[in-house]
């Protein structure tokens, strides 16, 4: 099916440099502005460190910048993520939440380093801490490292043979659970929303079961239009809203301006008939 992309005025899901994504908070910001966006949720992962500075840029411009946050959780052995959208970064128990995950990444990334080490890949320890400078260490840093080192040709594929579940350099990882990270974002005020549902492949079964967690925690949200969605992923996201009576929220899930396939902004409209995340706030 084909995918009518257009503007939207609401990108709810993007990444800076205090993740993975590869813009400041500020060009970020200026970027999103540039590209027609009127209400921009910055979504780094595990970390509000980049939220002063997008806050700080977009009151230069009439653009609404939200704090929010995507956080990382582990349900049943599978990991999944959790926007939290218009929270307060300040917190205290989403803070000590982020504090303990944030521990969990450095850890992890030194065994990620030590099994790189094991199949050839030397180094990735000190490249990894350069490339994130001061913001979280993530996967897409060792992918970027390995294209660098030339044992890959793109992200894709340094997941694809090294990082991804099952492959050599992968460190199973226990991050928060649902209720925890649904507990911290209602707590800071937000609202907490299931990222990109179609990308866990998970089973009609589990995605129900999943849902009815996440509804029994106090969630509110599901995207229903992400970046790379085409009209039938939108319809099985917007289905998944309908049943489970939850709003529906659109989020580029923008990295990279390397990446063409995905634009800030650049999103199809929710359904008509769906309530938008928006309207909770
Ligand atoms: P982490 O939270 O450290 O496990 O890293 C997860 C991040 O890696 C995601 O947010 C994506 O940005 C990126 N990622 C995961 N899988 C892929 C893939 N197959 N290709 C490119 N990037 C990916
Ligand atoms: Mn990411
Ligand atoms: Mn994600
Ligand atoms: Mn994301």
């Amino acid at each position: 099916m084909k995918t009518n992309h257009m503007t939207s005025e609401y990108d709810l899901h993007c990444h800076s440099s205090a993740s993975d994504g590869t813009l400041t908070p500020s060009e970020l910001v200026r970027q999103a502005h540039a590209a027609g966006v009127k209400t921009l949720a910055l979504t780094d992962h595990d970390t509000v460190a980049g939220i002063p500075e997008a806050v700080r840029e977009a009151a230069t411009t009439d653009m609404t910048l939200l704090a929010a946050i995507e956080l990382s959780v582990t349900w049943r052995g599978k990991c999944l993520h959790l926007v939290g959208l218009n929270i307060d970064s300040a917190f205290e128990p989403l803070l000590r939440g982020i504090d303990k995950i944030q521990a969990t990444r450095i850890d992890r990334a030194e065994q990620i380093a030590r099994r790189l080490a094991k199949k050839g890949i030397e180094g990735a320890s000190d490249a990894v801490n350069a490339l994130a400078d001061k913001g979280m260490i993530t996967r897409t840093h060792f992918a970027r490292f390995i294209v660098s080192q030339d044992k890959a040709d793109s992200l894709q594929h340094a997941f694809d043979r090294y990082l991804s579940r099952g492959k050599p350099a992968y460190v199973p990882t226990i991050w928060a659970t649902l209720e925890e990270a649904v507990g911290w974002i209602r707590g800071a005020g937000g609202i907490a929303v299931l990222a990109h549902p179609l990308r866990y492949k998970l089973s009609s079964n589990a995605m129900r079961k999943l849902l009815s967690a996440f509804k029994e925690s106090g969630g509110q949200g599901i995207e229903v239009v992400c970046g790379r969605n085409n009209s039938g992923d939108i319809q099985t996201s917007a289905g998944h809203a309908r049943r489970f009576n939850l709003a529906g929220s659109v989020g580029s899930d923008f990295h990279s301006p390397e990446n063409p396939w995905i634009a800030l902004g650049r999103l199809a409209p929710l359904p008509a008939d769906i309530t938008p995340v928006w309207s909770l706030w």
